[in-house]
């Protein structure tokens, strides 16, 4: 399985065009390329980052054609809605109701869902946000891959490991020649289709590096580019734009003023939303979020956070638990139970019923299964690891040592076998 199905190109307007996945029609983005309908396109996170042959594309169509359906079927299976469970409570399941067929919930809803305890009633929360990821997005799930070039990181968020004040930790960074090969190995031996450039705030790395860095991964590769690397001049994420990275992950981590300040020194979240904003504007695709559970955030705050990332037209969900770091103010403090942090990945499926939503590596250092419940109870979108291995256990956020140890072929095996058993399939999610 490679991660992307071709589409075949049915209309065009301006740079938007239509794609058709077996029958299914997704809309993207094509910045690249000179397209007539009938040719045959790559699109990934709603863009298109390659054009193909038309006999290569039929070729490929042939090996995915039964696998396709197949994984269709088991994927309606599994999404069926299990909500007639006696003695429910009504209020409860008034609002499941109400969000199964794709209304909008109220905060205090959303709320409600989010504070349950029940064992019934989770099972009904996590099923109904698999319902609706099921009939708004089909199966298409993405599978990314992120490459942590540097763990220099001139800020102090008090619950990251690779703060700047952290002696303890050997700090990284690798070369853009060395970037470039991981980048190849991803996209030429394994498939990848999305790629995402992290690092903490590093500017010993220079933004014409970066740039030319990205350059050069557009012209040798057909990827699809995010960025990561925090706050830097305005002037890089419009030059980076034109140079061809065309997506930015770049979490606000609450909107909770006052705990952002406490837990940022260095920086104010009017100034990351001010980012948030300003890469809209460009035209970046914008995968944002927080963190759930920090010590001190409060239920609400969580569902302020969706809704707010939801306002800020959000392309991309990126919510992960708090994991404390033996190393930071906030060692003593305690990552959130994974049923509260999936009870959260579903009242945001409800919250947005055909956003991408993403299962974070944090998340998956809970539990061995988290991923498999993640994608079960609304998200739909993955991330594997391409760090080198000699450096992946640096990029030390949060200890996570049970997701980076794996190759990269472990891992490709372990998706490709997680989404077959699920029914997922890697065609475009659109735009
Ligand atoms: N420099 C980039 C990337 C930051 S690291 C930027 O500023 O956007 C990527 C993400 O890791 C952060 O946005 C933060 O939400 C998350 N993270 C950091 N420490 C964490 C921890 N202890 N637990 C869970 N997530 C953490």
């Amino acid at each position: 399985m490679c991660y992307a199905i071709p589409g075949n190109v049915k209309s065009i307007t301006g740079n938007l065009i239509t794609v058709d996945y077996f029958g299914e029609k997704r809309k993207a983005r094509n910045d690249f390329y000179n397209l007539q309908v009938g040719d045959y396109v790559y699109a990934q996170g709603g863009f298109v980052v390659q054009k193909i042959d038309e006999k290569d594309a039929e070729e490929i169509l042939d090996t995915w054609k039964e696998l396709f359906f197949e994984l269709k079927k088991t994927d309606a299976r599994l999404s069926r809605l299990h909500n007639d469970k006696p003695h429910l409570d009504k209020d409860f399941l008034k609002i499941i109701n109400r969000a199964t067929y794709g209304k909008s919930i109220s905060h205090q809803e959303a709320l409600r869902l989010l504070l349950s305890t029940d064992s019934d009633e989770k099972e009904v929360l996590f099923k109904s946000a698999n319902f609706v990821r099921q009939k708004f997005l089909d199966n298409a799930c993405c599978v990314h891959g992120i490459i942590e070039f540097s763990n220099i990181c001139r800020c102090q968020c008090e619950y990251c490991g690779i703060q700047s004040s952290n002696i303890n930790l050997k700090r990284f960074s690798l070369k853009p020649g060395e970037i470039i090969n991981v980048v190849a190995d991803a996209v030429i031996r394994f498939g990848f289709k999305g790629i995402v450039l992290q690092s903490g705030e590093d500017l010993s790395y220079s933004s014409e590096e970066l740039l030319d860095l990205i350059k050069m991964i557009r012209k040798k590769f057909p990827v699809f580019l995010f960025l990561s690397v925090g706050e830097r001049e305005e002037e890089f994420y419009r030059k980076a734009y034109e140079a061809g990275a065309k997506g930015v992950l770049f979490r606000f981590e609450t909107s909770d003023e006052n705990l952002y300040a406490k837990l940022h020194p260095d920086s104010s979240l009017q100034e990351r939303v001010r980012y948030l904003k300003f890469f809209k504007d460009v035209g970046y695709l914008i995968a944002t979020g927080g963190l759930i559970g920090l010590p001190g955030q409060k239920a609400e705050s969580i569902i302020d956070d969706f809704l707010f990332a939801k306002e800020l037209g959000c392309d991309m969900y990126s919510f992960g638990p708090f994991i404390p770091h033996i190393d930071t103010s906030l060692a003593d403090d305690h990552a959130p139970d994974i049923e509260y942090v999936l009870k959260a990945l579903s009242v945001l499926r409800l919250i947005d019923s055909s956003g991408k939503i993403l299962v974070t590596t944090a998340l998956e250092t809970l539990h061995t299964q988290a991923r498999r419940r993640a994608l079960l109870s609304g998200a739909n979108s993955i991330m594997l690891n391409l760090t080198p291995k000699e450096y992946a256990g640096l990029y030390d956020i949060y200890p996570r040592s049970s997701t980076v140890d794996s190759s990269v072929e472990e891992q490709v095996r372990n998706a490709q076998q997680l989404l077959k058993e699920i029914g997922r399939a890697p065609t475009d999610l659109g735009i």
